[in-house]
């Protein structure tokens, strides 16, 4: 019997195709923007992926969760609104952000105190089991996605071959090669863009490079994209770092949708104040400023006026109403259009709204 967690998923692996072996025999994985060189037996920061034998071993036949949501939790707002979202999370992170929303997954291998034991799965019986459920979409999120992409490029397979969206919500931490290796498997990522300061990022485990290289390339490759950045007071939201980062997003596409949502106090970042409805307004107010069409508020539903509905970006109709996760109003055109001025909306939509099935997440157990 393994002793330890980590031991457990080591028996779960497979040998990656995201990496080369180097001319000292070390191997570089590519998943994600650390690009580790690894020497025999060495483990990635993320700790799921390690050299054995001169192979990189990755995760492989489990998931540390599933979950239903309304698409408008991870948060997609311009991406087929109202569906429901098959979410599968794995353990593990290659960042360790102190205010961490899901840490018992993300940091399972590295904090004692984050137990979260994986669960045998297939890839043919998670989509099976999303059908079941009527999810159109198959979203792999939780902990970070990057880091187990040939586990959910297998499930993506499957997906596609089914008529399923599917999609990554990441910290975006990636390489030119693990986005070449999605691509033709994912429909949708969500980027969280967690700050515009390389110092802030290094506190976090990470460089703001590769991120923003990610977004670049993601909305190049025509791959949908929404942005997301929590909002932590005394953290990232100055109005100098706001504007840089808002005339960013704008300048990859002022149709990016970005949602900046409130913070509250989590894991080991306890310190921070939680973030107002008056904080969003402000920091809503200066991603328009910066030229940003679609820019929303979350987290504290119904408190945030109209920053939760989406608007023609001409003629300023409501297209949908929005209370937190929950779809009040729809009224995008079958050709995805505003129904008063013709314009076109952004994104991904069906031609007819299917109605919401759930406005709230449920657990479910695999079959
Ligand atoms: S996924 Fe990232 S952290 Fe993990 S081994 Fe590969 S490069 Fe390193």
């Amino acid at each position: 019997m393994p002793s330890t967690l980590g031991d457990l998923l080591a028996q779960n692996t497979r040998d990656g195709e995201l990496y080369d072996v180097m001319s000292d025999g070390r191997l570089r994985c590519y998943a994600c923007g650390h690009e580790c060189p690894l020497p025999e037996g060495a483990v990635g920061v993320c700790k799921v992926r390690f050299n054995q034998g001169g192979r990189l071993r990755v995760p492989w036949g489990y998931v540390g969760g599933v979950q239903c949501d309304p698409i408008e939790k991870k948060p997609f707002f311009h991406a087929y609104p109202g569906a429901l979202a098959y979410s599968f999370g794995m353990l593990g992170c290659d960042l360790h952000c102190a205010y961490c929303q899901n840490w018992v997954t993300s940091q399972a291998l590295r904090d004692p105190a984050a137990v979260a034991p994986p669960t045998q799965a297939t890839a043919q019986a998670m989509v099976h089991d999303a059908q079941r459920l009527g999810a159109r979409v198959l979203v792999s999120t939780y902990n970070e996605p990057l880091i187990t992409s040939e586990w959910a490029v297998s499930i993506f397979k499957e997906a596609k071959a089914a008529g399923l969206v599917t999609g990554f919500v990441s910290n975006g931490n990636g390489t030119p090669r693990v986005l070449e290796y999605l691509r033709p498997w994912i429909d949708l990522y969500k980027v969280d863009l967690k700050s515009f300061d390389d110092r802030h990022y290094r506190q976090l485990g990470g460089r703001i490079a590769p991120i923003l290289d990610t977004i670049r390339r993601l909305h190049a490759m025509d791959v949908w994209v929404e942005i997301v950045t929590l909002l932590i007071p005394g953290f990232n939201d100055s109005t100098e770092e706001l504007t840089r980062l808002t005339e960013f997003v704008a300048s990859v596409s002022p149709d990016v949708p970005w949602h900046v949502t409130a913070f509250h106090a989590d894991y080991k970042m306890d310190d921070n104040a939680d973030t107002t409805p008056d904080m969003l307004q402000q920091a809503a107010e200066i991603g328009r400023r910066a030229g940003l069409r679609f820019v929303y508020a979350g987290n504290l539903p119904g408190a945030v006026g109209d920053l939760e509905n989406t608007r023609c970006a001409s003629c300023r109709e409501t297209l949908v109403a929005r209370r937190g996760f929950r779809i009040r109003d729809y009224r995008i055109t079958p050709n995805g259009c505003c129904p008063s001025c013709g314009t076109p909306v952004p994104g991904r939509f069906d031609a007819h709204f299917a109605g919401q099935l759930a406005s709230r997440p449920s657990v479910i157990r695999l079959r």
